[in-house]
């Protein structure tokens, strides 16, 4: 019987200094440099942060979903996913720990198709933190159908030359490096005809376009680029994995990186839901507190429990991923969980938002962006559309139709089977009369 719901004490000891130190050292990071967590830092900056990841690595904390080869702890995805929605509260806390998007999902790819020479150059400064990176995949005609990809990578000697378009790029304009995916045999199916490349930002060529912002930034600054790939150059030993493996390694890469962010998802949606209970007991209207409003208590209790089912459905999909070691065998449980998060986000983060009124929806309040957090959760990484297409072809894969008109259940049938089971107690039984 090995189903557990504790954690080991060693490791919640861990957790506990996570939450403070969070808390205390890193949350202040938020409200003093957000939107530097992807720049390289400065050296003024370095001096805060270099520290505080120091102190993540004394304590074991530091990428620890990664192996020991690649320099974490070797953890795995269910302790990662306790970690994580504590770090999940903060910008800056993925970054000082060592497991931030995108970078995680681009480390694990080149952990996992690299050849020593790519992991010697891209994937140990990714580690350290001494470098950022960019996937670039989506292209602006079309995001959720990569078989419409229209980027073209072709042989030209020991070179392949990168031709084309790509859009939402994030961080593209901070990353050392690109991950690019790029068709390079139009004449046989998207699934094999497609590659990724590694290209080093300051390839010539690679024309970023426009740095496309998120709703409420200033036209003309964001984060996520529109790039021009225009007769990009790169070595043979640029191609990431074998040619026309770009899907294989894109499944890799996404299955980790959905999960990661429904881990981060646990922890923000608790933050908002934590606001609005001190809200609640802090607020007086109509003589008693908004925590003895019977909506405000619907709230809390609708808000606690959709965290809750979100919860042990994402730690669930962790433990999944740690015993199977291959994020294929659990795709249906990720797909099934990116489903949920953006919901799980807005409905709590709304209703704290709600129940702080006025200064809920002003901009002195984080609700704002969380909500915007939970529409962008419903596209990055593919639409809810999309992975609700792929838990459903994946549910019924289980399934068979009825061999009849009738269904399985269809009661009159079920009461012939019965009689026919039982036809000889029941004959005895009337003989009996
Ligand atoms: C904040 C953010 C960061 C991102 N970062 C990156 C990044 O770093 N690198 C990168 O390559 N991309 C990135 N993306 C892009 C993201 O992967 C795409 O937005 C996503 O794949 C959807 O593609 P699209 O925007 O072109 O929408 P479209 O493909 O045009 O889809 C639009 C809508 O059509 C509907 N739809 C689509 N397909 C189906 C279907 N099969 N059935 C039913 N309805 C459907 C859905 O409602 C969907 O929202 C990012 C996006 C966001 C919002």
């Amino acid at each position: 019987m090995a189903w557990d719901f504790e954690t080991e004490p060693e490791f919640q000891a861990k957790l506990d200094w996570a939450d403070a130190f969070v808390r205390n050292e890193v949350e202040p990071l938020d409200v003093l440099f957000r939107g530097l967590e992807f720049t390289p830092p400065d050296e003024r900056l370095r001096e805060i942060i270099d520290p505080l990841k120091a102190e993540v690595r004394r304590q074991k904390l530091w990428a620890t979903h990664l192996g020991p080869e690649l320099g974490g702890e070797g953890h795995g995805q269910l302790k990662l996913s306790l970690l994580n929605e504590i770090l999940g509260r903060s910008s800056w806390a993925p970054i000082i720990f060592g497991c931030q998007a995108p970078d995680t999902g681009n480390a694990e790819i080149i952990a996992h198709y690299g050849t020593p020479e790519q992991k010697n150059r891209y994937l140990r400064p990714l580690l350290e933190g001494e470098m950022f990176s960019c996937y670039s995949m989506t292209e602006p005609h079309g995001g959720s159908d990569p078989t419409l990809f229209k980027t073209r990578a072709t042989k030209d000697g020991d070179e392949w030359v990168i031709n084309g378009w790509k859009f939402f790029s994030s961080n593209a304009a901070t990353a050392s490096f690109l991950i690019v995916m790029a068709v390079t045999n139009p004449d046989v199916s998207a699934y094999q005809g497609m590659s990724m490349f590694l290209v080093p930002a300051d390839t010539p060529g690679v024309k970023i376009v426009r740095n496309v912002g998120l709703g409420g930034e200033p036209l003309g600054e964001g984060a996520h680029a529109l790039i021009h790939y225009d007769d990009v150059r790169v070595p043979a030993d640029a191609l990431l994995g074998g040619e026309g493996q770009a899907f294989a390694i894109a499944q890799t890469r996404l299955g980790g990186g959905r999960i990661h962010h429904a881990m981060r998802t646990i922890g923000l949606a608790k933050k908002a839901l934590d606001m609005t209970c001190e809200r609640a007991l802090s607020r007086q209207t109509q003589g008693e507190r908004l925590a003895d409003k019977q909506f405000v208590q619907g709230y809390i209790a609708d808000s606690y429990a959709q965290l809750m089912q979100f919860r042990l459905f994402v730690l669930y999909t962790a433990w999944s991923i740690d015993k199977h070691k291959d994020y294929r065998k659990v795709r249906k449980d990720i797909a099934a969980v990116k489903v949920i998060m953006p919901t799980v986000l807005h409905d709590i983060a709304w209703r704290a938002m709600q129940v702080h009124g006025a200064l809920g929806v002003s901009n002195e309040m984080p609700f704002h962006q969380m909500l915007l957090g939970a529409s962008i959760m419903g596209l990055a990484d593919g639409p809810t559309e999309v992975h609700k297409i792929t838990v459903a072809r994946q549910v019924l894969r289980d399934y068979r139709p009825s061999d009849d008109v009738w269904p399985t259940e269809h009661l009159p049938k079920q009461v012939a089977a019965a009689r026919a089971k039982f036809a000889e107690y029941l004959e005895h039984e009337v003989g009996n009369l």
